[in-house]
């Protein structure tokens, strides 16, 4: 997210600070606490963060993460960070995951975790596999559905293939 006035940004399930999304690094039952409706913009009086000091004492890490953010008088927006316009295209995203996807740079949930952070394991989408790149973008039930209205979208009526199949049917119409 780039973050303007923070009203439609989540402090939780958002990014928008850091590289990763706070819910991933603060239990659920915290969360239920501030209330999954929270926005960014009540921690904000305008000048300053107002964030309670129960937060800033169990959090002093994500505290001066958000410390070094400001909020405008813009309105959020969602951009897509791998295309220079911040515009989203089918182009676009196929081309960040042959570009990211080999070199194990995208930092799912399995890779997080073999470098030692304490986080679940659980696919932040379906949560009842590993977070894996092949899992995240081509086996998890949410990633299945994509993929069929995608399909559906360009008039292809066929189930999805194999991820390495469908990379080679993208190919053909990139
Ligand atoms: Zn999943």
């Amino acid at each position: 997210m780039q973050v303007g006035d923070g009203r439609q940004v989540s402090p939780f399930y958002d990014w928008w600070a850091g590289e990763l999304r706070f819910c991933e690094l603060i239990s659920k039952d915290e969360i239920v606490v501030w209330g999954h409706d929270l926005t960014v913009s009540e921690w904000w009086d305008g000048l300053d963060w107002t964030i309670l000091d129960s937060f800033v004492r169990r959090h002093p890490m994500l505290v001066q993460i958000i410390r070094c953010q400001k909020l405008s008088k813009q309105v959020d927006k969602a951009v897509w960070k791998p295309a220079k316009n911040g515009l989203f295209t089918i182009s676009s995203c196929y081309k960040f995951l042959r570009v990211k996807r080999p070199k194990g740079r995208l930092k799912t949930r399995d890779l997080l975790t073999s470098r030692g952070m304490r986080i679940e394991k659980g696919c932040c989408l379906c949560g009842r596999y590993d977070e894996t790149c092949e899992h995240l973008f081509f086996y998890c039930s949410f990633a299945k559905e994509v993929w069929r209205l995608v399909l559906d979208f360009l008039n292809i009526h066929r189930q999805p293939k194999r991820s390495d199949l469908e990379a080679i049917e993208a190919i053909k119409v990139l």
